[in-house]
């Protein structure tokens, strides 16, 4: 359904690769390509940024910073092109990157169906209870007591951010029988179409049983789901966040968990996440106490950055990052250029 790499480009980059694991490196080996990749495991922070030293390019990741200071030393080092292997950008000083003359890339889209599963599996084991079933069976024990769920049939979803990945989780959310509420700062025709219906924020979070947030991570978004958006939601409301960790205030969200405000919530990314997420730390002590207290509640499920992990988004990515990287190559037109927005 793709590309083939256009034989036209000519030039041939050094790209370090920050945040590599192996899905990632098999990922990419499944490509041939011209460009010279060097995998690195660390995070590119300005402990590691050195590591770019010698490349043209950098492949990140979401946890990989790329805030002013990282940028200016990226710069001094003359490595100017940045493609992020991921969709989101509030990791990268825009500003900065623009002053700084950098050409910077994303992965828009690559499987927007992927996060919405996940974050439908997320509330499917909550509404159900089967991560404690689970445990349950494998210790013998069959009692069914404290393991009554609920239907998601017939409830009320909000959806904000009607987005690619949105869209598709209104989709689901459809399919599932539910009346679906969504808000956003464009509103998509075809959702309507379908018998979603747009409302001011207030009101959806007013009206939901279920909220799930698919818009990104800006200065405008930032805690959206504070103590005074939570004060309006529905007693017992089930909260899903697969986008990023900053959206919920965490401090807020676990003073409405102990008032049963919230009944559920299954997070797939957390504010505090880049010291703790896709690293094994389990030999390590826990010094998060957020984190810690979360999971503490039984109705909480936490998974760690995984709503993009599976072989056909890693395919994807890995599809779209080496087109991202050839047009970089090339210093032409970027097809998924991120670019600060005062920019023309
Ligand atoms: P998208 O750009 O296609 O959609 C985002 C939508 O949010 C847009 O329709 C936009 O208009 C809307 N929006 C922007 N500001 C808003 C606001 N203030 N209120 C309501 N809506 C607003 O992005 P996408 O591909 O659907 O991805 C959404 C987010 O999911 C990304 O920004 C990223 O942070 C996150 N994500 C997470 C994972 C994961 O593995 N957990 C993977 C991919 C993406």
């Amino acid at each position: 359904m793709f590309f083939d790499l256009p034989t036209s480009t000519k030039l041939t980059m050094r790209v370090a690769f920050f945040s590599t694991k192996s899905y990632d490196k098999e990922s990419f080996d499944n490509y041939e390509t011209k460009h010279k990749f060097t995998f690195f495991e660390p995070k590119l922070d300005i402990s590691t940024a050195a590591l770019a030293e010698g490349y043209d390019a950098i492949c990140s990741f979401v946890n990989d910073q790329l805030d002013g200071e990282i940028l200016l030393k990226l710069s001094e080092m003359k490595v100017k092109n940045i493609a992020l292997r991921c969709a989101g950008y509030n990791q990268v000083d825009l500003k900065k990157a623009s002053d700084l003359a950098f050409r910077i890339c994303r992965v828009p889209a690559y499987s927007p169906e992927a996060v919405a599963e996940h974050a439908l599996a997320l509330l499917m084991t909550l509404s159900r209870k089967t991560h404690k079933a689970y445990n349950r069976v494998r210790e013998n024990n069959y009692s069914l007591e404290g393991l009554t769920g609920f239907n998601i049939h017939g409830k009320t979803a909000g959806v904000i951010g009607t987005g690619t990945i949105g869209k598709a989780f209104c989709n689901i959310m459809l399919g599932m029988g539910c009346k679906v509420l969504a808000c956003d700062i464009i509103e998509n025709e075809a959702l309507k179409n379908l018998g979603v219906t747009y409302l001011p924020i207030e009101d959806l979070l007013a009206k939901s049983e279920i909220i799930s947030l698919h818009c990104p991570l800006t200065p405008e978004t930032f805690h959206l789901i504070n103590r005074k958006t939570l004060s309006k939601m529905k007693n017992g409301v089930v909260l899903i966040n697969t986008s990023r960790g900053a959206l919920i205030e965490t401090k807020a969200v676990i003073k409405a968990l102990k008032s049963r405000k919230v009944g559920n919530l299954g997070i797939d990314v957390y504010e505090q996440e880049e010291d703790l997420f896709f690293q094994n730390l389990s030999e390590e002590i826990l010094l998060d106490e957020e984190i810690a207290r979360l999971m503490t509640f039984p109705n909480v499920l936490i998974t760690g950055h995984q709503a993009f992990l599976t072989k056909e988004a890693l395919d994807e990515i890995a599809k779209i990052t080496l087109q991202n990287l050839d047009e970089l190559a090339k210093g032409g037109k970027l097809t998924n250029e991120v670019r600060w927005k005062n920019e023309p």
